[in-house]
């Protein structure tokens, strides 16, 4: 008799133990939820603002250079290890110093997700061009998330990866286009590391506050799959449709190198995408929520990704 109650008392222990734990864990989940869904998209507006002060910003002009200025900047004050990518393209327009930037946070595993945006803008000869939505959206929302993701304590390694060259000089073509994405798949492959990259997300145009992002054909289907169904769990399917497109972007050569990856682009900015390279591409146009909504989206998908 004196027995049972004791082991009972042990079982009321032990009981009361994996409630803790299961308490500890929901809170801690709930914790991570709870900081994901406190990102606001007002920083990376901000953000966007600074950067279209600089004036329009393609390569070679000093407004480019405040840029990469601003950009690692930005990183290092959130901590992340920041790596230039220097190169020279060669344009129609002659030979071209570009820059990547490469913002890291170190994980527990090798394995590398990889979220980008470009950040230079097209040269237009006849007018302004600021690039707030093409180049300035997908940048000014890095920045923002980095201090975010740099408090996470994620497995994988997250590099926060700032293209450069999106644009075409003149004509896109294979050569006249994506000069900074073609040239790091380049690198990652001579160096061995293009194996260890578990996914890239492209994020592109994704502040118009009339925001609609559409399926890729081009980007890799499950990973399309997995950010569209966090998109749909998060409520936000209005601005995630699942209507296709074939979207040629800085995805490219990292999906033809085989590696997973998937672009968030809303190629719909303005009545018939009127507004995309023109001077109407200014700050006015974007929303923060429409910022806040990709960067749900955006840390939900890293969360996801990190559990595999
Ligand atoms: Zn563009």
């Amino acid at each position: 008799m004196s027995a049972r109650p004791a082991r009972k008392r042990r079982r009321t222990r032990t009981t009361l133990g994996i409630v803790i734990l299961l308490a500890t864990v929901l809170l801690g989940w709930g914790a991570l939820s709870l900081n994901r869904a406190a990102f606001d998209g007002k920083a990376a507006l901000q953000s966007v603002e600074r950067m279209v002060s600089f004036g329009p910003r393609p390569p070679g002009s000093e407004a480019h250079r405040r840029t990469q200025s601003y950009i690692t900047q930005e990183l290092e004050a959130a901590g992340l290890t920041v790596v230039q990518d220097p190169f020279t393209a060669n344009t129609p327009a002659g030979p071209v110093s570009m820059n990547n930037i490469i913002g890291r946070i170190a994980g527990r595993k090798e394995r590398v997700l990889m979220l980008a945006a470009h950040y230079d803008t097209k040269v237009m000869n006849d007018f302004r061009f600021l690039g707030a939505n093409d180049g300035g959206s997908g940048t000014g929302l890095l920045l923002s998330l980095a201090p975010v993701l740099a408090n996470l304590d994620n497995d994988h390694s997250i590099w926060l990866v700032f293209l450069d060259g999106e644009e075409a000089f003149e004509e896109w073509s294979d050569t006249d286009s994506l000069y900074g994405s073609r040239h790091l798949v380049a690198r990652l492959a001579q160096s061995g590391l293009l194996s260890k990259i578990g996914a890239f997300v492209l994020v592109d145009m994704i502040g118009d506050s009339s925001l609609d992002i559409r399926r890729d054909t081009n980007s890799t289907p499950w990973l399309t799959d997995l950010v569209w169904g966090v998109a749909r769990r998060l409520g936000y399917s209005r601005n995630f449709s699942n209507s296709s497109m074939t979207i040629l972007d800085d995805h490219l050569p990292f999906v033809q190198a085989g590696v997973p990856s998937v672009v968030l682009i809303d190629l719909n900015y303005g009545w018939g995408n009127r507004f995309w390279h023109t001077p109407q591409d200014t700050l006015d146009k974007l929303s923060a929520e429409s910022f806040s909504k990709v960067g749900h989206v955006l840390l939900e998908v890293v969360a996801e990704l990190d559990r595999e």
